[in-house]
């Protein structure tokens, strides 16, 4: 049986397009997609590949499902269960796509060309190169915001890539070695074990709610020596955590953070990070501001999104983005404001939505659907053309042409009426630890907003049906049997 299913999931996995993928056609205009995140794989997924010369470009040469991507700083979750080949996402596809692991260093939008760079350590092979594009995507994401706070890039962890990740997951271990080591002093032993959050979206409460759940149900087992010292403080400038949800679910995840022992520090900005303490200003509820400075074992740093420098640059090239802020202004078909032949998709475009997965993916979808219509409307128009040159070569049938061509005409105007593209909120969902999460759902068009045990059940199905293969989902569900039976992997 164990033979047969691991037979299945092979053969799930090796899945390919069942014929032969032709070849690019040079005579076919290059598409070229920047990324390989939520927002490019999406587009990639529902894209005819047969009417361009695509090509993808990024340095990350996977699809990474960022909903779980807390679970794997404890290890919940192991990395590679929620990652995806970009090389397994192409051979899929009816025609090839090129791929190359590379970072797009500058885009040039009067040349038509970008300019990557593979970073690779491997001597003497090439590594700088430029590629021509006839359409390009940017669908780069962002990078992480520090606001330019001192000391931030050198001492806290991000959460936004897995060697992120996997560096949270061995600092954690890290501290509670070290705090157990032979002689410490308390005041160490109390610093080491002080775990900070900053940021109080999404990231920062799922990442301390599974912190939280690591210590719980595993770390106290083994070492049982810092039961009492083990702390974790979720530090927020806002009043309150988790804005983007309804009153009722923020109370919610206050409440069930108060149980879990979570301190959660509202209206509290951090404005200095040392690399071992936290300086932050709080306001009081008279306005009275006081500095706090806390000891930390480990930081993590999630306090939202900032334009990457690619971006930046490409904004500062085009003068209709001088006022846009955040990253690249699109219009309602995700064209970059000021261009003609530049689409932009997530969370380095401004489209006027929050810069979520949902977003990204949406949008990706969207721009196949546009690009397929683009690609079929084009072959329409080339058989007008035909059609009309042979009317005057053949003067006997005129007739039936020009009905042909009426009829490719009205097929014209239908298939080139494509609706701009338009958001469906499906709702928000976060874990919050202790095997509770909190969902806000648009559902009959209602909303609704639930929190709990159930929820949390919702909240592995869901994210469990959104992950990108079937590998991807097998393995995501062993992972939560295994660390279920055994307990998570407390080795570093
Ligand atoms: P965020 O922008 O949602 O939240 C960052 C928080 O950090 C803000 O509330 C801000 O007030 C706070 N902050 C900023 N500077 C601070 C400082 N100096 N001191 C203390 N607090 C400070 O960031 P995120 O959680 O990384 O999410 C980014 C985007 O991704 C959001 O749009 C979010 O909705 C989305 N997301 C969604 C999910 C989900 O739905 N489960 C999960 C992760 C991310």
């Amino acid at each position: 049986a164990i033979g047969g299913t691991a037979y299945l999931a092979y053969g799930v996995y090796d899945q390919k397009h069942p014929d032969d993928q032709f070849e690019p056609d040079p005579t076919k205009k290059n598409l070229v997609i920047l990324g390989t995140g939520w927002g490019a794989v999406s587009l990639l997924k529902k894209l005819d590949t047969e009417n361009y010369n695509v090509i993808v470009i990024s340095p990350r040469n996977y699809f990474l499902f960022t909903p779980l991507l807390p679970s794997c700083t404890t290890g919940t979750v192991e990395h590679r269960s929620i990652m995806e080949p970009i090389r397994s996402i192409l051979r899929h596809k009816k025609a090839a796509v090129k791929y190359y692991e590379a970072e797009a260093t500058k885009i040039d939008p009067e040349r038509k060309v970008i300019a990557i760079d593979d970073n690779s350590d491997i001597k003497g092979a090439s590594n700088k190169t430029e590629v021509s594009y006839d359409m390009l995507v940017v669908s780069v994401g962002a990078e992480n915001a520090t606001f330019g706070i001192p000391g931030v890039k050198e001492h806290s962890c991000f959460l936004k890539e897995i060697g992120d990740a996997q560096q949270i997951r061995k600092k954690i271990m890290d501290c509670v070695e070290t705090a157990t080591f032979k002689d410490q002093s308390p005041e160490e032993v109390a610093r080491l074990l002080h775990m900070v959050v900053v940021g109080g979206g999404p990231t920062g409460v799922e990442f301390a709610g599974e912190l939280q759940d690591f210590f719980d149900e595993d770390i106290k087992k083994w070492v049982p020596e810092i039961s009492d010292k083990f702390k974790v403080t979720l530090i927020e400038a806002l009043p309150n955590v988790l804005p983007m949800f309804s009153k009722q679910l923020i109370d919610y995840t206050e409440a069930t953070f108060k149980e879990e022992k979570i301190t959660i520090m509202t209206k509290t900005a951090v404005k200095k990070v040392t690399d071992k303490t936290v300086e932050a200003e709080a306001t009081g509820p008279d306005g009275k501001k006081t500095i706090q400075i806390m000891p930390y074992g480990l930081l993590v740093w999630a306090t939202g999104n900032a334009v990457r420098p690619i971006v930046r640059d490409l904004m500062s090239q085009i003068p209709a983005q001088k006022d846009s802020r955040r990253g690249l202004a699109v219009n309602e078909y995700l064209v970059v404001q000021g261009t003609k032949d530049i689409w932009a998709t997530g969370d380095c475009a401004v489209a006027g939505y929050a810069p979520t997965a949902q977003v990204a993916s949406q949008e990706g979808a969207f721009l196949a659907r546009l690009f397929n219509t683009m690609a079929k409307s084009e072959a329409i128009e080339h058989q007008i053309h035909d059609l009309s040159s042979s009317l005057n070569l053949q003067p006997g049938n005129t007739a039936d042409i020009a009905k042909e061509i009426e009829a490719h005409e009205k097929q014209l105007r239908r298939i080139k009426d494509i609706k701009p593209f338009h958001y469906t909120h499906q709702g928000s969902l976060a874990y919050i630890g202790s095997e509770r999460a909190v969902a806000d759902v648009s559902w009959l068009n209602g909303n609704f907003a639930t929190g709990g045990g159930l929820t949390y059940l919702f909240w592995r199905s869901a994210y469990l049906s959104m992950c990108f293969s079937t590998r991807n989902r097998v393995l995501v569900v062993l992972d939560w049997l295994k660390s279920k039976a055994f307990g998570r992997d407390v080795s570093r």
